[in-house]
């Protein structure tokens, strides 16, 4: 059997033939084909056909080369395609994932920012509140603790002026001018402890105040409280007068530790303390 140049594949394939085929394949390297299992009985078929027109075991074996050639690259072709659509699908899912996690932790940083937000609302509300309270607070303390003059009216003779008329030695108060019959305030509120006359006070009233300090007016005309009252800041507790030892009318006022004379201390400090302009 002489070999020939072998025409081209008919179809639509039309790749290169292999250096085998073009060289002239023998029977015995069908055979070998045919043994490995590339194909089997259509070659023999092929190879019983009769005629010049008849088919060449050469042509088979390269189609069916071919279709399996084809076969592989279709169906690497598809596995590529399949590939690519996997790839795909796991791209939109990993950006879908993405999408929801940025979404849920904006929506995170969101509450996180209301709650803080209503927090420090929250606080300064109560710390608007305390404020408040605490204002109150003060405001009244400033009004229990907020003393009075006794009478208005400006100071004659000062705190410790020596002077050989005082049993001391010197001035233990201070002296308001005031005519008969000014009315006298308690400086404080406080509860009367003496409300009385002697012979070198006059009528008198000593009060003793929430911070422990006493205050004596004295030398009134008439006394409007007796002991153990209580009395508010600026009470009426008397009328001015000139009872006692004096030369003339006046308020004899005297702030002390205890209630008793000799226990004195600075009047007019005592009543700046408490907020009183003198
Ligand atoms: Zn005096």
């Amino acid at each position: 059997m002489a070999f020939k140049v072998l025409p081209a594949p008919s179809g639509k394939h039309r790749r290169p033939r292999r250096a085998a085929l073009r060289t002239g394949t023998t029977l015995a390297g069908v055979a070998v084909l045919t043994a490995a299992g590339t194909f089997g009985a259509t070659a023999a078929t092929a190879l019983s056909t009769p005629g010049d027109a008849a088919p060449k075991v050469e042509d088979i074996a390269f189609a069916r080369a071919v279709d399996a050639s084809d076969t592989l690259t279709n169906s690497l072709a598809a596995q590529a395609a399949a590939q690519h659509k996997a790839a795909d699908e796991t791209k939109r899912q990993a950006a879908e994932a993405k999408r929801k996690a940025d979404e849920a932790k904006r929506l995170a940083e969101a509450a996180a920012k209301k709650a803080a937000a209503e927090a420090k609302a929250k606080a300064d509300r109560e710390a608007e509140r305390e404020a408040q309270a605490r204002a109150a607070r003060d405001e009244e303390r400033r009004k229990l603790n907020s003393f009075v003059l006794p009478v208005d009216s400006a100071i004659g003779t000062g705190y410790k002026v020596p002077g050989s008329m005082w049993s001391s030695g010197y001035h233990t108060g201070v002296d308001f001018i005031a005519s008969t019959g000014t009315p006298v305030h308690a400086v404080g509120a406080g509860t009367v402890v003496t409300a009385g006359f002697d012979s070198a006070y006059g009528n008198n009233v000593v009060i003793r105040h929430s911070d422990g300090i006493y205050t004596l007016c004295a030398h009134m005309s008439s006394l409007s409280v007796s002991v153990g009252q209580t009395v508010t800041t600026g009470e009426q507790i008397g009328l001015s007068g000139a009872t006692g030892n004096v030369t003339g009318p006046h308020v004899h006022f005297e702030a002390r530790t205890t209630p008793d004379y000799g226990s004195d201390i600075d009047p007019e400090a005592y009543l700046r303390s408490h907020g009183v302009s003198i």
